[in-house]
């Protein structure tokens, strides 16, 4: 039987709905809790996948080969668990399953309704993520009132319905700070609270959003005007790191509301490694600055994961992680020892399209001439190979196909040999509309002994990692990339999937996204190597 928590938001978005909806599953978890999570997106694009990181933030990929709105990358990073496609579902998705069953016939005749037919199926696929679970946390994209979100508040309403006590519903408001009156304003949350009720969802519990701490009769006021009890009146002030927030909600209360309405008795959460680790965020005794060097800087949510990967790996290592921020495509005209000179180590993270790649060869070949420790990422990986190919293999015109369709030297190419192929852990690639296929998900490298790659990960020989990317390296150069000094240090199938360099202290680069397996209280391997030895260097420097 499972318990659900489902988490709404109103006044406005932003207000850190994904936080407070891992925060909550994080205590439950931590109180030993079998606890997963769900995102509904009421968007109507079927997945984010065909969606711009400029719009969007990035797009989490499962280790099933779901791509997936990025909250679903905070929910594995906070309760350190896998997540599958069946943890985050959009409109797109209910609709398409309706429609299509609605082509076979499956209705026997009758009139397709938003009611019961659309939100029928809203509810089968929460029940469906909620399966396994003792508790699943829902979180409702969105703010109440918003047109495209209505069939999910009425399903939610027929949930709490048909399992009464088995639902507990937070609902995220704003509590905003008026300066020049000196005051806090909790209008917008029952204004909130009412539309709500209107459309037949009670709160059991309010999560208020504000800039300083809510005083106690604020908190007794919300509470009689929106019908909540007063210990469940919980307060989310802005947070120098969205981990402390577990925290703090626990010394708010939050959760006694929950275990008394699902008679859970006194829940006591293990936050010890917890605590150790945010005070290691927020007071590390080290720094190390890392040269992120990327295209999407208007929208820093693109690269959510792999910037929270190094916040780990630097809780981890007691270092605080500065990044500096290089545009890509800006750099192509900079001077690289002006930019690059004062940091500790070079990032080049994926990306798709050919703005600013020769920017980000241009870090690639600095890190590699000048022994700056290096990592590279997915198109980080292609980048590499092509500058290993034009500026020590001498083939000038090396190139990818992605951004050279015609090109004689292919480093990177497009392979078909592997589409179609399916079975446990074969490659998956998935037909989309920008007309080329996509690796996605979860698949094995094998690792060479005795590579910096084998050390970061404790020199196991399989290792597991998330991919999302249409083009590959091009083993026909393999032989003379091993000649001229460079190490496939990870391969799986034929395929190269890591790179290091023999005659430099910390080079290397990986054609998976280690980023979507970090987690706070279990950081990616190889990023926390790669911190490590950023930190080192500096130490040597
Ligand atoms: N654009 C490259 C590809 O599709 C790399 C993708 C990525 O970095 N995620 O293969």
């Amino acid at each position: 039987m499972t318990n659900y928590i489902v988490v709404t938001g109103g006044v406005l978005s932003s207000l850190g709905k994904g936080i407070t909806s891992a925060s909550v599953a994080a205590l439950l978890r931590n109180s030993n809790l079998n606890v997963s999570m769900l995102k509904i997106d009421p968007y109507i694009n079927v997945d984010p996948g065909t969606m711009s990181p400029l719009e969007h933030g990035e797009v989490f990929v499962t280790a099933d080969g779901g791509e997936t709105d990025l909250d679903l990358g905070h929910y594995e990073r906070f309760i350190n668990a896998t997540l599958s496609k069946r943890n985050n579902f959009t409109t797109g998705q209910v609709y398409q399953t309706v429609i299509e069953r609605e082509r076979r016939g499956d209705y026997l005749g009758k009139t397709i309704q938003v009611v019961p037919h659309i939100t029928d199926e809203i509810i089968r696929r929460i029940k469906m993520a909620g399966k396994d679970a003792d508790t699943l946390v829902v979180e409702l994209g969105g703010t109440v009132g918003d047109i495209e979100g209505l069939p999910f508040y009425e399903a939610i309403r027929q949930l709490k319905h048909q399992l009464k006590s088995r639902v507990f519903n937070i609902h995220v408001t704003l509590v905003p700070y008026i300066a020049v009156a000196d005051e806090l304003k909790t209008k917008p949350t029952q204004h909130s609270v009412q539309e709500l009720r209107r459309i037949g969802i009670a709160p059991d519990m309010l999560v208020l959003r504000s800039e300083k701490p809510i005083p106690k009769e604020m908190k007794r006021k919300l509470s009689d005007a929106c019908d909540v009890e007063p210990n469940s009146v919980i307060e989310a002030i802005d947070a120098k790191s969205i981990y402390e927030m577990p925290l703090k909600f626990y010394d708010d209360g939050l959760l006694k509301p929950i275990a008394k309405a699902f008679d859970l008795g006194d829940l006591k959460p293990d936050l010890r490694e917890w605590k150790r680790l945010v005070k290691r965020i927020l007071e590390p005794s080290k720094e190390v600055i890392i040269a992120f060097v990327g295209k999407y800087l208007e929208l820093k949510e693109s690269y959510k994961s792999l910037i929270e990967a190094l916040i780990h790996a630097g809780a981890h290592n007691d270092a605080r992680i500065k990044l500096k921020w290089i545009d890509s495509e800006a750099f192509e005209s900079q001077d690289e020892r002006e930019v690059l000179g004062g940091c500790d180590a070079v990032l080049v993270p994926g990306g798709f399209g050919s703005r600013g790649i020769e920017g980000k060869i241009k870090a690639i070949k600095y890190a590699r001439e000048n022994g700056t420790v290096f990592l590279g990422i997915c198109l980080g990986l292609q980048l590499a190979l092509i500058e290993f190919a034009r500026n020590v293999l001498g083939i000038n015109n090396a190139a990818s196909q992605e951004f050279d369709k015609g090109t004689k030297e292919p480093i990177i190419y497009l392979i078909d040999e592997f589409i179609d192929q399916s079975g446990d852990r074969q490659i998956r690639t998935r037909q989309s509309p920008m007309g080329g296929t996509m690796r996605l998900g979860e698949y094995e490298c094998n690792l060479k002994a005795g590579t910096l790659l084998a050390k970061a990960y404790g020199g196991v020989e399989k290792i597991y990692e998330r991919h999302r990317h249409r083009y590959e390296a091009n083993g026909r150069y393999r032989e003379a990339f091993e000649n001229a000094g460079l190490i496939v240090s990870g391969e799986a199938k034929g395929l190269i999937e890591a790179i290091e360099l023999r005659d430099h202290p910390w080079f290397a680069a990986v054609q998976f996204h280690p980023e979507f397996t970090s987690r706070l209280q279990d950081p990616n391997r190889a990023i926390l190597a790669f911190i490590e030895n950023a930190l080192k260097s500096k130490s040597s420097a």
